[in-house]
């Protein structure tokens, strides 16, 4: 732990074991004891050598009879991606020499089988050319195989590859039916069953199944990484994944992971019940996971759980909240010290879940997958820790006033709140004196989350506003205002009737009033021809001549690194000539622009910084371009917008560059230094208030989460060279963060590289 004072030290819960688990002490001493005292070569015929070898004898044995392979073979591998390896390639190449010129074949896999099957399956199938069609085979709404594709298509099939138990719900295939499906429709088909997820989960009785070959993994339960075996039934074809000087009786080179195989065998024992240790009994973790079931469902009252407990072991629990992404889940989890995982951690930059998927649970489910897993070394004392932790996650939420009614006080807010759905933002101005709020461009997706916010926070909505009617989304203001407004009325857009105005410099303008800000409108068309920038500035008084703008409002006039797009039928790039020209006159070089989108996280720009990298623009305000030119540029430019997801509308063709920013990097030795030098750096957390909440380094005494970020910005405006560090989870906020404030001219912007995992790690 941290030789600093974390302010909350929650000691770490690790509820991840279906990613790797913990060396238990007994099988890394067993792994010690086995380096330093039988460190032989178990193919020398000396004493030394002799007596490494009984220890790989033993865990064979062991592993034999842990697995209740009464006959067949095991070979240990470094882990189980080897065993697969092994198994797809002594099933392709004894396959190969009897395929038929002419007939198809194909390949079978389970639709939610590990990414190291199907790849692999697709990597040995083009280096071998045996060129059969690859399948994967559809899974129901409970995760199970459908066995009628099976008994279709398996008569055809050289290989087929199924999965004992689901490493992202705990869903477990029943083996046997699946052997009878299999073998009534094609005795021959070679058939691997990864069996990974099933160790030390459920009883396993290899020899009365067909299985051809079995791939298992130390790392999952207990033993060290590295180590792990493969079941090979008497008479499979085989051949050598790695060739060499013959161990294994050759069918596996490479002088033996001895030590691994120590500590396999200190596990295999307490499976096998000959050992003074002992896991949990399957009834206990039963037990267990009905504990976290029900402190789960205290807590989140609107969780879903995405697998039927009836088909799943019970040691992991894959889990939705309405409303949370997997990522939001997860900070907040890890900022309790409780580790679990989002989708699967083998592919942890996918933010949705391909087995959800392809069980047909809804998209939302696949994103905000939550995977809670935990093994037979598990104690009462654990669990009732976590169950205590998970109720004190939902109460931080509070803090953040994304849960209510939990009791918990919320930091009142006051000023600017940015929220981003993909590359969308909305924007929440609130008056914290006169409780009252606007909501400008609001996303379909937030709906609820201003809905707990608004009330959390005891504010009054006095509009919800779009800058202009979206064509790549839907706003949700009817809903809003319907809700929060019902008594008022207001045009297309939500600007309320009969608002009062102001005259500077001879333009008249209409504002709201909120405290001591007014919201100014201005028309300001091009990308549509209804689109409007909204101006939050200070209140003008008799004799101002110009506006003092904080925020602009500009909807897709003015994107980071582009200008909205005015190739739709209602868009004008004509219009947009004066109106890019009104802004600059109005709000000036220096005013924070506050997009509806934001594509490449950089929150906010200027309209100089923008000038800096959009020639066009700059061409336009200063004036070295026609109208007519403009027009023809930005028709050229236009044709050329590609769609960057796929699924999303892009608003603009992004002409800047967005990733050269070069901010300082700190870490546990550096980071002291900088904060008490001569200029001492703020640190600054950049997490969300209840990840703050739930424990923070006590030296990094200012909390600024990535929603307050543009405010934060505009408040720092003034002092551009005030040394800065940024900190969150894991280094990716902070970088994101310091990267754009960087961009916008502040020159001492850095951030703890690895985040709080690194700076607690030290000491
Ligand atoms: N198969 C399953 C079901 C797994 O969960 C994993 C690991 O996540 C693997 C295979 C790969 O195992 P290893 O890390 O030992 O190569």
């Amino acid at each position: 732990m941290s030789h600093h004072n974390v302010s909350t030290s929650l000691p770490e819960l690790y509820l991840d074991n279906n990613a790797t688990t913990q060396v238990l002490p007994q099988a890394a001493k067993a792994a010690l004891t086995t380096m330093q005292t039988q460190f032989g070569n178990p193919s020398s015929s000396h004493i030394t050598g002799l007596q490494a070898k009984s220890v790989m004898d033993e865990a064979r044995k062991l592993a034999k009879l842990t697995i209740g392979a009464s006959t067949g073979d095991v070979i240990f591998t470094s882990g189980a991606t080897e065993g697969i390896q092994t198994a797809i390639i002594s099933a392709l190449c004894a396959a190969k020499k009897s395929m038929v010129a002419g007939k198809e074949y194909c390949l079978l896999y389970g639709a939610t089988e590990h990414k190291a099957v199907p790849e692999s399956l697709k990597h040995w199938n083009e280096l071998l050319e045996v060129n059969a069609q690859i399948k994967a085979i559809p899974v129901d709404h409970t995760g199970a195989l459908d066995m009628e594709f099976i008994a279709n298509e398996v008569p055809n099939a050289l290989m087929i590859c199924t999965m004992a138990v689901n490493n992202e719900t705990g869903v477990f295939q029943d083996i046997s039916q699946l052997d009878n499906t299999i073998r009534q429709h094609n005795p021959d088909v070679f058939w691997m069953v990864d069996c990974v997820q099933a160790l030390g989960k459920m009883n396993l009785k290899i020899s009365q199944t067909t299985i051809d070959y079995a791939p298992f993994s130390g790392h999952k339960l207990y033993a060290p990484k590295g180590i792990g075996f493969a079941y090979i039934k008497h008479g499979a074809p085989f051949t050598p994944f790695i060739a060499g000087g013959g161990q294994e009786s050759g069918l596996r080179s490479g002088t033996e992971n001895l030590p691994g195989m120590a500590a396999l065998s200190v596990i295999f024992k307490m499976l096998l019940g000959q050992s003074e240790d002992k896991f949990v009994s399957v009834e206990q973790q039963y037990g267990f996971r009905q504990q976290l079931v029900d402190a789960l469902t205290q807590a989140f009252p609107t969780v879903v759980f995405n697998h039927q407990f009836e088909n799943s072991v019970p040691t992991t629990l894959n889990f939705s909240i309405p409303g949370f992404s997997s990522k939001e889940i997860m900070d907040l989890f890890d900022a309790a010290n409780i580790r679990v995982s989002s989708g699967s951690a083998c592919s942890s930059k996918v933010t949705r879940s391909f087995v959800l998927d392809a069980m047909g649970h809804e998209a939302w489910q696949s994103e905000s997958a939550i995977r809670l897993s935990f093994g037979p070394a598990m104690s009462q004392d654990e669990i009732n820790m976590a169950c205590q932790r998970v109720a004190l996650c939902a109460k931080a939420l509070g803090h953040s006033c994304l849960m209510t009614d939990n009791g918990v006080d919320a930091a009142a807010l006051d000023g600017l709140v940015q929220f981003k759905v993909g590359g969308s933002c909305s924007w929440l101005l609130v008056d914290k004196a006169s409780s009252s709020a606007v909501i400008i461009d609001p996303l379909p997706e937030l709906v609820e989350r201003f809905n707990t916010l608004l009330g959390c926070q005891g504010l009054t909505l006095l509009a919800v506003l779009d800058t202009h009617g979206h064509a790549d989304h839907e706003s949700c203001r009817t809903e809003l205002a319907t809700r929060f407004l019902p008594q008022q009325t207001s045009d297309y857009l939500g600007w309320p009737v009969e608002m009062p105005s102001v005259t500077v410099a001879g333009q008249t303008y209409q504002y709201i009033a909120l405290g001591q800000q007014w919201l100014v409108k201005l028309a300001t068309p091009g990308h549509t021809q209804d689109s409007i920038s909204f101006l939050a500035c200070k209140p003008v008084v008799d004799g101002d001549n110009v506006l003092t703008v904080n925020y602009g409002f500009c909807g897709d006039t003015i994107l980071l690194g582009s200008l909205g797009r005015t190739n739709f039928d209602t868009s004008c790039a004509d219009a947009m000539f004066d109106s890019l020209q009104l802004l600059y006159r109005v709000v000036g070089a220096n005013t924070l622009i506050c997009a509806s989108h934001d594509y490449n996280n950089e929150f906010t720009t200027t309209i100089g910084a923008e000038m800096t990298r959009n020639p066009l623009l700059a061409q336009v305000l200063t004036r070295c371009i026609t109208r007519e030119e403009f027009v023809a540029d930005k028709a050229t430019l236009d044709a050329h917008i590609v769609d960057q997801s796929g699924s999303e509308i892009v608003c603009g063709a992004f002409v800047g560059q967005c990733d050269g920013q070069m901010v300082k990097e700190y870490a546990n030795d550096t980071l002291t230094g900088a904060m008490t030098s001569d200029t001492p750096a703020r640190v600054i957390d950049i997490r969300e208030p209840h990840e703050y909440e739930l424990g923070h380094d006590e030296r990094f005494d200012c909390n600024v989460p990535l929603t307050r970020l543009v405010q934060f910005i505009q408040e720092q405006q003034h002092d551009k060279e005030q040394p800065l560090i940024l900190v969150c989870r894991s280094g990716s906020r902070s970088h994101i963060a310091a990267k754009a404030m960087a961009r916008l001219g502040f020159n001492n912007v850095g951030h703890i590289h690895g985040g709080y995992a690194q700076v607690q790690c030290a000491g």
